[in-house]
């Protein structure tokens, strides 16, 4: 009980973290590269909301976090698709009662932060992560005026994000550490649509709005303000593309033209496009993630993902969770206990970047074709006829947390493959709703 934890970034994994291990009464420092969020009104990160789903919202439950956050996320039960024609289809997301939360990213990092804080952790600003000497598990760390901290932890936790410079510290001075980065050739832009008179929302609040378009595609989640947090998910490359839209005629043209009604809620969408940056969405695959019992990966350092499935922060929450778990299992053996961290957690990370990259196709080619509708129609009824034999992937993912992530990718890829078929045939349109369908899907499925 006398360990020494050491937690490099207070990000929004790091923090959880500290919650949990404060609560079992370790001794615990986090070192974070940036200044206090709470102190400051720079903007806290990536992406201004996030979608929290009941993965997150178990972990956070576990710790009494969820209490501190609900007053601030707004539930969306559905998909809202702005189709090309002006058209709006709303698509419930689940059963009734299943819903994500739109968060904000830096009111959920705060709270986190207070709240460990709260517990006892030690939190120290602009402290960045440089190098490390395994040999005695010592961390240097620059502060903002160039001088140097060193900090030894019985046991490191690297919470530093996808570009993670503990790991690197692991890759660079360990042989045989398996390290695999990919870029999507897809850049993502921030976008907001302002609050109405007297802070209203000026479109459907409760649900994530997706304009699909193809080849690339808008969504907006929410704020509590009255606004709408907008990325689009476009090419860098080709036409229409980052590059590709050069003159501001042609920036207009484009967003009249394709995100008409968004467009409309924008006026000053030209100097949005031209002032907010483009950013890249990377997939980070690594092994091992945990060295002896002193040192592990969590969160994003361990795999980043894209957000294509709202999973990134769900997943390393979940991580905690399950630590927790190996906690109550193992108690102090943490030789043990992080073998046991990594057999579990890794497959479920590359579980869910699979996953995640399979709903970026989904959501990008897919939500807008009718054929695609009508399959989830049918899954839907499936599902609300066999809702313990049929579980659409989306809701493995989003609200059953007791399924591993990488026991959701096998489900979803059998049940695609039935799906598949089933689309082959010709008179489907018709026939979706009868009983022989009902009894052919329940008969592929039994086939295991
Ligand atoms: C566009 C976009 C949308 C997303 N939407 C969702 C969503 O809807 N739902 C969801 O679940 N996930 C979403 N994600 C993923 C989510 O943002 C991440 O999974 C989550 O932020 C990971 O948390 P983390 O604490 O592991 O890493 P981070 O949030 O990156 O935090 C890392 C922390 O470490 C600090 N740090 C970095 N380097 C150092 C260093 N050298 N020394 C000290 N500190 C350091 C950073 O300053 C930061 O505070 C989205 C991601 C993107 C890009």
């Amino acid at each position: 009980m006398s360990k020494r934890v050491v937690i490099v970034g207070a990000g929004l994994v790091g923090s959880l973290l500290a919650i949990y291990l404060r609560r079992r009464g370790y001794e615990v420092n986090i070192y974070e590269r940036r200044g206090d969020m709470r102190l400051q009104s720079v903007a806290a990160g990536r992406s201004i909301n996030l979608a929290l789903s009941d993965r997150g919202i178990r972990a956070l439950e576990e710790v009494g976090a969820m209490e501190h956050i609900r007053p601030i996320a707004i539930p969306m039960h559905g998909r809202q698709i702005h189709q090309p024609d002006g058209q709006e289809v709303y698509q419930p997301y689940g059963k009734s009662g299943q819903y994500i939360n739109s968060v904000s990213r830096g009111e959920l990092n705060k709270t986190l932060m207070t709240l460990a804080e709260e517990q006892g952790a030690h939190l120290h600003f602009q402290h960045r992560c440089q190098q490390v000497n395994w040999s005695n598990n010592q961390f240097v760390f620059e502060k903002a005026d160039g001088s140097e901290v060193r900090v030894t932890g019985d046991l490191v936790f690297a919470a530093d994000g996808a570009f993670s410079a503990a790991r690197l510290q692991y890759q660079l001075q360990h042989d045989r550490f398996q390290y695999q980065q990919s870029y999507i050739d897809f850049g993502y832009k921030e976008l907001t649509i302002p609050a109405g008179a007297n802070g209203s929302f000026q479109m459907e609040p409760h649900a994530l709005h997706i304009w699909p378009r193809k080849n690339y595609m808008l969504i907006a989640l929410p704020n509590p303000d009255g606004s709408f947090t907008c990325t689009l998910f476009f090419p860098y490359e080709g036409d229409p593309s980052f590059a590709s839209l050069q003159t501001d005629e042609e920036i207009l043209a484009f967003f009249r033209s394709h995100f008409t009604d968004a467009t409309a809620l924008m006026p000053d969408i030209l100097s949005q496009y031209r002032n907010n940056p483009t950013a890249s969405l990377v997939t980070v695959k690594c092994y091992p993630w945990v060295l002896g019992d002193r040192f592990a990966l969590i969160g994003d350092a361990a795999h980043a993902i894209v957000p294509f499935f709202g999973q990134g922060m769900n997943c390393g929450f979940e991580d905690c969770f399950v630590l927790n778990t190996l906690m109550n299992k193992h108690g102090e053996n943490w030789d043990a206990l992080l073998q046991e961290y990594q057999t579990l957690r890794k497959p479920d990370g590359d579980a869910i970047a699979e996953l995640a990259l399979n709903n970026f196709l989904e959501m990008r080619d897919r939500v807008a074709d009718p054929r695609f509708l009508l399959q989830k129609k049918i899954e839907a009824r499936i599902h609300s006829q066999h809702p313990d034999l049929w579980v659409p992937a989306y809701a493995q993912v989003t609200f059953s947390p007791h399924i591993r992530y990488s026991d959701a990718l096998i489900n979803s890829m059998r049940q695609e493959a039935i799906m598949q078929q089933l689309m082959t045939r010709s008179d489907i349109e018709s026939v979706w709703e009868s009983p022989e369908i009902e009894a052919w899907v329940i008969d592929k499925l039994h086939k295991r």
